[in-house]
């Protein structure tokens, strides 16, 4: 049995790219030639008429604006970002994503990128039991990934029956934690500044790299809205199309 549900990545929000060009323009004192900021629009009242120092609305004071890029900050960002490699002006703009079915096995190396990634991960001790309780052989593949390699997947439920043995047993959560396996899914909301997420494509998304982080790094770059990408640009090479990881 191969497990037809694999991780999957949802964009919640990600930050909008004026941002990024106005902390480019504030580095070089020159907001005045930004044809961003120029056109920003308040999504409140329509008017154009901003306050770029304070990136406030002069008509009602709020603080939304129309998410828009000019082609010659969007230039710009791409000579500073990409040539000149001042990637601090990416950690302006984040991402927000919620990961499903994520395999344990990927959740300590995701750690190893420690610097502008936040996350928050479905806690397994609270939801062991839950998940476990009556969970039939059918459903296995709901909650732990195989991986389509006859004698590991076999092994695999040998695991599962013994978690499912250990549930029995009424002992707490704590003491049965011991005994996941590594395949067992987790989820997760992830907040990556871009600079963090552009380090994290390049590194696992390349030859190499364990599979289903790979494929996770390739399902957070499906994510990122087009007009962001060229902050993020990949290996295509190494790119694993959704529904490709065996
Ligand atoms: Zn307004």
């Amino acid at each position: 049995m191969t497990s037809k549900l694999l991780t999957t990545v949802k964009l919640n929000h990600a930050s909008p790219l004026f941002l990024a060009a106005n902390a480019a323009r504030t580095c070089w004192d020159s907001n005045d030639k930004s044809d961003t900021l120029k056109q920003l629009q308040c999504t409140n009242c329509l008017s154009t008429d901003i306050d770029t120092t304070a990136m406030e609305c002069e008509e009602c004071g709020g603080s939304s604006f129309e998410n828009h890029l000019g082609e010659r900050d969007e230039a710009l960002l791409e000579r500073v970002i990409g040539k000149f490699k001042h990637g601090s002006i990416a950690e302006h703009i984040t991402i927000n994503i919620s990961v499903k079915r994520m395999p344990r096995s990927v959740l300590q190396e995701i750690s190893r990128h420690r610097i502008g990634v936040s996350p928050s991960v479905a806690s397994s001790r609270y939801i062991l039991k839950k998940i476990m309780k009556g969970l039939k052989q059918e459903d296995y593949s709901k909650y732990f990934m195989y991986i389509g390699d006859e004698v590991v997947d076999s092994l695999l439920e040998q695991q599962i029956t013994t978690l499912i043995t250990a549930v029995k047993t009424g002992k707490s959560n704590d003491v049965i934690k011991h005994l996941l396996p590594e395949a067992m899914y987790a989820d997760g909301v992830y907040t990556f500044n871009l600079r963090a997420v552009h380090a994290f494509l390049n590194l696992r998304i390349a030859d190499g790299v364990y599979p289903p982080i790979q494929y996770l790094a390739s399902r957070i770059y499906d994510s990122i809205p087009e007009s962001y990408r060229f902050l993020t640009p990949i290996n295509e090479q190494y790119y694993l199309p959704a529904n490709k990881l065996n």
